[in-house]
């Protein structure tokens, strides 16, 4: 194939998709891809341009009635997404293990086509104290595997459309199933289908989850299909025995030690203005039991420091001499051990909690 040739069939030049899901080896103006690649390579690329171009319009033309409908708005494509592997600091062992579960297969399905042993993984389960990273990892593990990106809670499928949510679930997997490659991201999945509530639950969310296991299950049994279901809890222990057994693959998105604490850190600081002899390992042992997420408010509270010191310096100023500055001075150690007192750990996570988890990870869990 010529990289004219291409450039004619798929828009080679303006599309990065060929390039990182075939790895051509180039040979001059000659690309060297196989056939059975490239084809996939074509309809993707076709899939992609369309979504991409006009993506509501294009939905809308895909969705068949008002229930599909329904989830137009809450479809993002890949190049929408915004989030990166790169943008999330530690949690090496989770992105190695998605990448291998997810975007290799996603990317090159032609390698997990054939054979019983290497399928597509349908079902994975992200677990783990909140605040650590599992929406920002299903989200940049949409954008690097080039799919589709469709979030849902409980409240999508029962609050708003109680009396339908049978319908509104069957149609989410038959939407989704046209968006392919797509992964389906259920936060909180053990609200939307936690253990049953016996003799007390409502009818219609018994249908509701009962539709979500016989839709799940069509989708499992389609081996060609690219939609993943990636779930997302901090209390993996209200899941019952049919959820876990749909969800194989159970990833722990545990609380960041110091030197984690430290490369998030880097992430958040990586654009600030900091003193020069700034201590990130010391910072990382001050924050002991600080979440990603906690990080983030303390930076960002630490941040706010020499912006009110300039503000009270101006206020202070007013009346005199012209001379305020709008230089912000660097942000230093004490600016952080001073926010401690407003920002600490996440206090929802005590011990008993994260023993818990712990165990849970133990019996059903990677152990990673
Ligand atoms: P969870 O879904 O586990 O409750 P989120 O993914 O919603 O947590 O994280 C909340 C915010 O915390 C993110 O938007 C991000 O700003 C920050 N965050 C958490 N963990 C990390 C991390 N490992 N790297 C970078 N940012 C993080």
């Amino acid at each position: 194939l010529t990289k004219q040739k291409a450039e004619k069939v798929i828009g080679w030049s303006k599309n990065h998709y060929l390039s990182s899901c075939l790895l051509p080896s180039v040979k001059g103006e000659r690309l060297c891809i196989p056939r059975e690649s490239l084809e996939i390579a074509i309809s993707r690329l076709k899939g992609q341009e369309n979504i991409s171009q006009k993506p509501s319009q294009n939905l809308k033309n895909l969705a068949k009635d008002e229930f599909e409908s329904n989830f137009i708005s809450a479809v993002v494509p890949p190049g929408e997404i915004g989030v990166k592997f790169d943008d999330i600091g530690a949690l090496e062992n989770v992105k190695k293990a998605l990448n291998e579960l997810v975007i290799l297969p996603m990317r090159r399905p032609e390698l997990f086509s054939r054979g019983n042993l290497l399928r597509p993984c349908k079902g994975i389960l992200l677990f783990g104290p909140p605040g650590t990273g599992k929406t920002l990892l299903a989200k940049a593990l949409a954008t690097e595997a080039g799919a589709n990106f469709i979030s849902i809670t409980g409240s999508t499928l029962t609050s708003k459309w109680f009396g339908d949510a049978e319908k509104l679930t069957k149609a989410l997997f038959s939407f989704a199933s046209k968006l392919s490659p797509v992964i389906i991201f259920v936060d909180e999945v053990d609200s939307l289908l936690g253990a049953r509530g016996g003799a007390f639950e409502h009818e219609a969310t018994r249908r509701m989850r009962n539709e979500f296991m016989a839709a799940w299950d069509g989708l499992r049994s389609k081996e060609n299909q690219r939609i993943l279901i990636l779930g997302a809890t901090n209390r993996p222990f209200d899941l019952d025995d049919a959820v876990i057994r749909r969800l194989p693959r159970r990833i722990y998105v545990d609380l960041p030690d110091a030197e984690n604490r430290m490369k998030i850190l880097r992430i958040f600081l990586a654009q600030e203005n900091l003193d020069p002899n700034f201590e990130y390992d010391k910072l990382a042992n001050l924050t002991e039991g600080y979440s990603g997420s906690d990080l983030k408010n303390l930076c960002v509270a630490a941040a706010y420091r020499p912006v009110q010191e300039l503000i009270e310096e101006e206020n202070i100023a007013q009346g005199g001499t012209n001379s305020t500055t709008t230089v912000l001075r660097p942000l230093n150690l004490d600016d952080f051990i001073q926010s401690k007192s407003k920002v600490g750990p996440s206090v929802a996570y005590d011990a008993t909690s994260m023993n818990e988890l712990r165990k849970w990870n133990e019996m059903y869990g990677e152990g990673g």
